[in-house]
């Protein structure tokens, strides 16, 4: 059977394992990473383990959000565009300057964007309402109190929470916990992965095709969609369809690996490898309730890593990837998140469904216009199209049709 197969009448939906299930079954088996301190250049994508409470202020002193004059806004109250304020300039302050006298009144302190306000100044005129002088400065308007200034700690207190634990660390977190001085993080070790591809029908890209062969694919996209998901792959390709040597490419990683995911060797045909080798070996096989990707199995391969076995089929592969690994990856990984954004679409067009199945359409989502269209049609080996997509069309087991116009969630790829 391939996984597009629809469900037979001779088989019956009690046959299949929900969706909900195998995910369950696929977190569970994925228990937490170690938390380990790294330096910040080494944390992107991985979540925080701890909540990282601000040691410092940001602003951490009040400063100039312009270039221009350090004032007393008193002093200028009376100024216009016609009858400037002058003023004797007493001081330089570039950014960085921590010796700042200060600000004496009837004076103005030069001042940099960035740089310290001197005690005593409440506001900045900018240099561009100045005539910029250097001795004397003539200043034309008035200022509010507090214009232009950056007051410290408005932004972040000392003492507060700025990122909680579980919190992905993309550029911004890693941007503040730099800002307020952190130079390492607790974080969660990324999931270490194995990621797995047989079949004598494959061939590395790049090298010369005959026919009947076709190019590895599931392995690089695999690795990459575990390397986005925060994630470490070893890639092991072109493992031969032979049990003993699928064994002793294991063995190898017993102590090196979280989880193992495979792809392909599972249908029902002959030289099914996957299936041969870890049947025994405390993987279950069984069929998921969903297009793509019906042949699914997982389990723990001899007390060590976790196994996952996705269908060959490259958009079962990665329809199953997401669904299954990825969250229970996340999880594992301490990410507070572990689902895609989920949004309502109004279907562009009809689409027919397989009934107790449920479908994972590809489709382009307009944001804009709140309209999802299909991107081409279900078969489980149109690559070109999933890559075309930018979300996946959630469509329940129940539903068989959904005319246009009709609301469908998609699952948002990007
Ligand atoms: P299998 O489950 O091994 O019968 O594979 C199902 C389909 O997926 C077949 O058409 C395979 O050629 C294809 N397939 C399996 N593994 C890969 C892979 N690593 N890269 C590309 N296609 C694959
Ligand atoms: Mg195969």
């Amino acid at each position: 059977m391939t996984d597009d197969a629809c469900v037979s009448s001779n088989n019956p939906a009690h046959e299949l394992t929900s969706v909900a299930d195998h995910r369950a079954k696929v977190a569970s088996l994925l228990t937490r990473t170690p938390v380990e301190t790294r330096p910040l250049q080494n944390c992107l994508g991985l979540a925080l383990a701890e909540d990282l409470v601000a040691p410092i202020s940001l602003p951490p002193f009040s400063n100039s959000a312009m270039d221009g004059y350090a004032v007393r806004s008193v002093d200028l109250t009376e100024a216009t565009q016609d009858e400037p304020v002058k003023l004797p300039v007493s001081e330089d302050i570039p950014a960085g300057r921590v010796d700042v006298p200060p600000l004496q009144p009837g004076t103005a302190h030069r001042i940099m964007t960035g740089a310290q306000l001197p005690p005593g100044a409440d506001a900045v005129i900018p240099v561009e309402r100045t005539d910029a002088g250097t001795e004397t400065v003539a200043l034309f308007g008035s200022v509010q109190p507090g214009a232009h200034v950056r007051r410290a700690g408005e932004d972040v207190a000392a003492g507060t929470t700025v990122l909680t634990a579980g919190t992905r660390l993309g550029a911004a977190q890693l941007g503040v916990a730099a800002a307020v001085g952190i130079a390492e993080l607790p974080v969660h070790r990324p999931v270490r992965v194995l990621v797995l591809s047989t079949g004598s029908e494959l061939v590395a890209p790049g090298e010369e095709l005959q026919l009947g062969q076709i190019y590895e694919s599931n392995g690089l996209m695999l690795a990459a969609a575990v390397q986005e998901a925060g994630g470490e792959p070893t890639m092991l390709r072109f493992v031969p369809d032979d049990v003993d040597a699928f064994h002793e490419v294991l063995q190898t990683h017993l102590d090196s690996a979280d989880l193992l995911i495979t792809s392909g060797g599972v249908s029902a045909g002959a030289y099914e490898v996957v299936k041969d080798a870890l049947a025994g070996n405390g993987v279950e096989f069984t069929k998921v309730a969903m297009q793509p990707g019906m042949p699914q199995g997982c389990g723990r391969y001899r007390d060590a890593f976790a196994v996952v076995t996705l269908p060959g089929n490259p958009v079962s592969s990665m329809v199953s990837f997401e669904v299954f690994v990825r969250p229970a990856m996340l999880a594992a990984a301490g990410h507070a998140t572990t689902t895609r954004h989920r949004r309502q679409a109004v279907l562009a067009e009809s689409l027919v469904a397989p009934s107790r199945r449920q479908q994972f359409r590809r489709g382009v989502f307009d944001p804009v216009s709140g309209e999802v269209s299909l991107q081409g049609a279900p078969g489980s080996h149109l690559l070109g199209s999933l890559a075309r997509a930018n979300c996946l069309l959630a469509i329940p087991e129940d539903v068989t049709e959904m005319p246009a116009g009709s609301t469908v969630d998609v699952v948002l790829l990007d």
